[in-house]
């Protein structure tokens, strides 16, 4: 058994801990921000791979989440877990011009071509994939942590930790930081929730960020795609843009209240940083798709923990 110290308390990294932790490493995170503070907290949060590369690991990591997640939100007859806050919803993906199946199409079980479409749409993809409700999620997976030895503390860092047999660097934007990595950057996101009028299916325009996510008891409407913004205040004008593109994408949200509004920085890179650098293993840079890389990006996270602890270790280090 190693120590392990897993910095970051996002769904990456409590990802991470978790599958750490099922391996048999003593796990301690740390992170500035907890998890209901985190950029994860404010995620939709759909499966669906939104700007986040090399698109064949994505494929493979998102795969592999999608499996965990129909797991968790199988009926609970069939060995799922309401507690975690995961639902298989159906929904469409809606496109202005025909398209070509989608680069991650092997990584959901199944997918159909849609006629059905709303106004000014010509193509479309229904699927089911899991919707996550953020808050209720990211309790679970701590309870997870702490009903597996693990633990959860609040610590800003100014560099990575030294003392710790491996530390996991799951920092999300904090890695331009940590990681002295530049080419993360922020694309602010800014989510709308409104009452629940009944919706049921999920909506995403594919040539933008719209979209809408029905939970158990509101609908997440989005969103914004700003790169470089580093502004965590939500705007008047963006949230009226915001309205105006999700009711003409779902009519029925015309008049629905506006619960509250929410922005969130996704931590985008040119690609994720999945590997190993002596002591640490980095795993950041999930973009628009923390949630659904997430159990997968945790396996492999493993095999570099378990795989490289000796020979792996910078010399440097002893
Ligand atoms: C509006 C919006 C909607 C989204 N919708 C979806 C969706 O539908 N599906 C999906 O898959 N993804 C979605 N995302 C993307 C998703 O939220 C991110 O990819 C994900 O949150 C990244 O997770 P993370 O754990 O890497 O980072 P974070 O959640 O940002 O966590 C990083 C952690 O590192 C800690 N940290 C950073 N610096 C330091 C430091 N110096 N010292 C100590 N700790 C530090 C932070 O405090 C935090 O705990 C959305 C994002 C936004 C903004």
């Amino acid at each position: 058994m190693s120590r392990l110290i897993v910095v970051g308390a996002g769904v990456v990294g409590l990802t991470c801990a978790v599958r750490l932790l099922e391996a048999g490493h003593r796990v301690d995170v740390v992170a500035r921000d907890l998890p209901l503070e985190s950029t994860s907290a404010v995620a939709a949060a759909i499966w669906y791979p939104y700007r986040a590369l090399p698109q064949d690991r994505v494929t493979a990591w998102s795969a592999t989440s999608y499996a965990v997640f129909a797991a968790l939100g199988a009926p609970e007859e069939y060995g799922g877990s309401p507690e975690a806050g995961v639902r298989m919803v159906e929904g469409t993906e809606v496109f202005t011009r025909r398209q070509g199946e989608p680069w991650w199409r092997a990584a959901v079980p199944g997918l159909d071509r849609e006629t059905a479409l709303p106004a000014g749409y010509v193509d479309g993809w229904t699927f089911t994939t899991p919707v996550v409700e953020m808050p209720v999620y990211l309790r679970w997976l701590t309870r997870r942590i702490d009903d597996l030895g693990g633990t959860v503390t609040r610590l800003n860092l100014r560099t990575l930790p030294e003392g710790a047999d491996l530390v996991v660097n799951c920092s999300g934007l904090g890695s331009r930081l940590l990681g002295s990595d530049r080419t993360v950057v922020p694309v602010r996101g800014q989510v709308l929730y409104l009452e629940q009028v009944g919706l049921d299916r999920w909506w995403l325009d594919g040539a933008g960020p719209t979209y809408v996510v029905p939970r158990e008891r509101d609908i997440v409407v989005g969103g914004t795609d700003q790169e470089g913004e580093w502004s965590r205040t939500p705007s008047p004008e963006g949230a009226t843009d915001i309205l105006e593109r999700a009711t003409r994408l779902v009519p029925e949200l015309r008049g629905a209240k506006v619960l509250r509004q929410k922005v969130g920085l996704r931590p985008v890179r040119p690609a994720v940083r999945l590997e190993r650098s002596g002591h640490v293993v980095h795993c950041y840079g999930h973009g628009g798709a923390g949630v659904t890389l997430s159990w997968g990006c945790a396996e492999d996270v493993v095999s570099l923990a378990s795989n490289g602890s000796a020979s792996d270790r910078d010399p440097a280090r002893g």
